[in-house]
């Protein structure tokens, strides 16, 4: 499909960048231009050469958002066990709830996620969860892209298996869907993988070339039980076992690091990806993003699961990101407003190892982009749309939503999924899973 979107104020989200008013074109699955208003009519671009014109007066037009750290099924698990701990809302609530779910809930859950994602932006999610072809179905139906990781813990006897999924979801998945899928290793976290079997997901990742993406410092009480179990933080543990030298790492959360913790991920390979919403929701801490990035450490944004951050938006996220670290400084210089969103786009890009392709606007890069309305009075005026994306704009505001050239929301309607259905299986569902918990 050929498109020509008019007249928005474009925001490319590349370093140094300032937005401009023009025009973009997208052929196919890329940008194939991007014209200030001033240079357009040197290009003669007419109707007869696009399917498809979008008059974006009155709209900002940026890189689609990326999610960069997921667990899209859990939201048929939000809002029903909140203000609890994080280890008694796991133990009590999400495990035996998530025994409940089956393959198919599995997968009408992330659809029911992919719709709010879509609904507010977000173009692209790091996933990392159970029944991952189910998962890896419903990114292939509804458009989107994604980075599936199978979640590995190593508590019980069925280590081996989900081990097997994992690789199979790599041999099977990674590439696929038009290459919108790619794939990762997941070993869950410092505390549920002990140090043989991390070892050999690392060999894994390094025979089959992919990232591994893991969570680490999400609590203070991880850092105790790893202090207790191996005299160590979960960074030194990681670190020590070579995670580090030669992978690709998304690292989830890093609330509790130390300064000997940051000086050991300085250098690495992918980054930090920070999940503001949910580290306050569970009150988990805040994490030193400011410090990290001080450090060259790349520091993406994600939500975490819907289970905990209960909102998918990545505007939230954006907006209580930059707060958080304003506040925690006493100074509202740090972590500005074009850092905010490059946080969530190119940065986030950075992490899935996909900025190559995706997270900016850029002629040849994938066309992933997002228009929002400015025509409401909660984002006019417009001095610096920056500041607006920030700290005004809210994931409702997206009006169209394009991923590898396909229009995925147009106008507020939902292109590749029908939504009332996708609504109707998720609450069923839902409503069956949590009655038993
Ligand atoms: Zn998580």
């Amino acid at each position: 499909m050929r498109i020509w979107i008019r007249n928005a104020i474009i925001i490319t989200m590349e370093d140094g960048d300032t937005p401009f008013n023009g025009d973009i074109t997208i052929e196919g699955d890329r940008i194939t231009g991007l014209y200030r208003e001033e240079d357009v009519h040197q290009h003669q671009l007419s109707s007869q050469q696009f399917d498809r014109m979008i008059d974006a007066n009155h709209m900002i037009a940026m890189p689609g958002l990326i999610n960069a750290h997921q667990h899209s099924p859990m939201n048929l698990l939000k809002a029903f066990s909140d203000d609890l701990k994080l280890m008694d809302w796991l133990e009590q609530k999400m495990f035996p709830a998530e025994a409940r779910m089956t393959a198919e809930d599995i997968y009408w859950g992330s659809k029911m996620s992919m719709a709010e994602m879509i609904r507010s932006g977000t173009t692209t999610f790091a996933d990392m969860y159970i029944h991952m072809n189910d998962i890896a179905t419903a990114v292939e139906e509804t458009g989107m892209r994604a980075s599936l990781t199978r979640g590995l813990v190593f508590i019980d006897d069925q280590a081996q298996q989900r081990l097997v999924e994992a690789v199979d979801l790599v041999e099977k998945w990674h590439h696929a869907a038009d290459g919108r899928i790619t794939t990762m290793f997941g070993p869950h976290s410092p505390y549920l993988c002990p140090p043989e079997q991390l070892r050999h997901v690392i060999e894994l990742a390094e025979q089959y070339k992919r990232p591994i993406h893991i969570h680490l410092g999400e609590t203070k009480e991880e850092v105790a039980i790893m202090r207790e179990r191996y005299n160590q933080t979960p960074t030194q543990y990681l670190h020590e076992l070579g995670l580090f030298e030669n992978a690709h790492i998304l690292l989830a959360h890093g609330v509790h690091l130390n300064t000997e913790d940051i000086h050991a991920l300085t250098g690495m390979r992918g980054g930090v990806s920070h999940n503001p919403v949910s580290n306050l929701k569970l009150g988990c801490g805040i994490a030193p993003v400011t410090e990290l990035q001080r450090n060259g450490i790349t520091v993406g944004l994600g939500t975490d699961g819907a289970g905990s951050a209960t909102t998918l938006d990545m505007f939230a996220g954006i907006k209580t990101a930059t707060w958080l670290q304003k506040l925690h400084y006493g100074d509202p210089t740090v972590l500005p407003a074009y850092k905010a969103v490059q946080m969530a786009t190119l940065d986030s890009a950075r992490l899935l190892n996909i900025d190559h392709e995706t997270g900016s606007l850029q002629v040849g890069k994938k066309a992933d982009v997002i228009l929002i309305d400015l025509d409401k009075p909660h984002v006019q005026p417009v001095h610096e749309p920056v500041s607006l994306l920030a700290y005004a704009v809210q994931g409702s505001d997206v009006h169209t939503t394009i991923v590898n050239g396909q229009i995925l929301m147009d106008n507020r309607e939902l292109v590749t999924m029908d939504e009332q259905l996708v609504l109707a299986e998720g609450k069923q569902r839902a409503k069956r899973i949590v009655e038993g918990v």
